[in-house]
């Protein structure tokens, strides 16, 4: 068996059919009919007036975050319990980010720790350009309640729905929440470009203006004409062919990644001292990654021990995000904090989910689980006596 990775590019004949007709086609630059239809599918896809196709999601961040005001003497609010990327974008604008803890039930922005970090951040004095909510491993963040929250406060939400595409939340679609959102194409997400991203907005200005701005802001005149600094960040015509072959299989894919969280918890089901992290309430999910909470001591081993398992048997796992309160690069950056996240790192493991495992690929996973629990079973039997 090849080794088996947490989340892998599903490529199928349709991908290629449509990349094969994007180059044939001519249009390999980044504009041209595939990034239209791209961008109509996605707005579609997920209850949006505007998408406009680039090439990150970390770009996406950079630019929305530009356009919503963070910039030198600003502060953004990111929940500390993501990707570097989310961060990233904040400092790239020149703002401070401002990290807040999640919940430890589903690991998304804790709208309580939210609401005492605006305060304290108003009553300090600060302007807050943003708040940034995550959807962690495609599970949304509790909008009904930070839409609100932003909206008493006056404050621009951005959706950071890079790991969200194709899950819901109160009957809407990620994607659909806040000023703006987000989506990631990355490598590892639930559709891929090979890389790419959108940003998302019902607002036709500044759908426009990221437009603006992703093409180094080159005003509408035939000579090379700028009176802003801008950035090369759109998505190639190519790449967009992908996404949008990608983007027609996507509840298959969601499917797919959903049977697998199925199968682990079969697996964990009646095991002590081990949760698969986000189950209750996970219908509306698009079980972008599967993890587990390991509580050592009522389940007697530990997280690390499952992982060199596995890993013994060339089977990736993954630690949740470290967060980045904890991240050396931005060691002393301010921090509302309740050791959720803390707790989430510590105990928390995402096991093999993408798509493209075959069905002998995930039961040989389930198998190697299996006999680790056997063996650690045996040895608490032991213990016991
Ligand atoms: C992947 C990811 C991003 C960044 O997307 P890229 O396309 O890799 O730039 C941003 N935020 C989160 C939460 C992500 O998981």
């Amino acid at each position: 068996m090849s080794r088996i990775y947490l989340s892998s590019p599903d490529i199928g004949a349709r991908e290629e059919e449509l990349c094969v007709a994007a180059l044939r086609s001519g249009w390999v630059a980044p504009l041209g009919p595939m990034v239209d239809a791209f961008e109509e599918a996605l707005a579609h896809r997920c209850g949006r007036r505007h998408a406009v196709a680039l090439s990150s999601g970390t770009a996406a961040l950079h630019l929305a975050l530009l356009e919503l005001g963070a910039g030198p003497g600003t502060v953004v609010i990111v929940p500390t319990m993501t990707f570097v990327a989310t961060a990233n974008a904040v400092v790239y604008c020149g703002a401070t980010p401002v990290f807040v803890d999640c919940d430890f039930i589903d690991g998304n922005l804790d709208p309580e720790m939210l609401e005492e970090a605006l305060l304290s951040l108003r009553r300090e004095g600060h302007h807050v350009a943003a708040v940034i909510a995550v959807d962690l491993l495609g599970h949304c963040a509790n909008y009904a309640r930070i839409e609100a929250i932003c909206a008493d406060a006056g404050v621009p939400l951005l959706a950071d729905a890079a790991e969200a595409l194709g899950a819901r939340h109160g009957g809407r679609p990620a994607g659909s929440f806040g000023s703006a959102a987000i989506l990631s194409f990355n490598g590892n997400k639930v559709i891929s470009t090979s890389g790419g991203g959108a940003l998302l907005t019902d607002d036709e200005r500044l759908a426009e203006r990221v437009r603006y701005l992703s093409t180094q802001a080159r005003e509408p005149v035939a000579h090379y004409e700028h009176t802003e600094i801008g950035y090369n960040y759109r998505l190639s015509n190519i790449l967009a062919a992908l996404g949008i072959a990608q983007l027609e299989r996507l509840d298959e894919m969601i499917a797919r990644r959903r049977r697998l969280r199925e199968g682990y918890s079969g697996v964990f089901t009646g095991v002590e001292g081990v949760d698969v992290f986000q189950r209750d309430g996970d219908a509306d999910d698009n079980c972008w990654l599967t993890a587990i909470l390991v509580d050592p001591v009522t389940a007697r081993w530990k997280r690390d021990e499952l992982a060199t398992a596995l890993s013994l048997s060339d089977v990736e796992t993954r630690p949740l995000w470290k967060p980045m309160h904890q991240q050396p690069v931005f060691a002393g950056a301010p921090a509302f904090l309740r050791g959720n996240a803390d707790r989430l790192f510590a105990v928390g493991l995402a096991l093999p989910s993408g798509s493209a495992l075959s069905d002998a690929e995930a039961g040989y996973v389930r198998g190697l689980i299996e006999s680790f629990l056997f063996d650690r079973a045996d040895r608490g039997a032991l213990i016991d006596v």
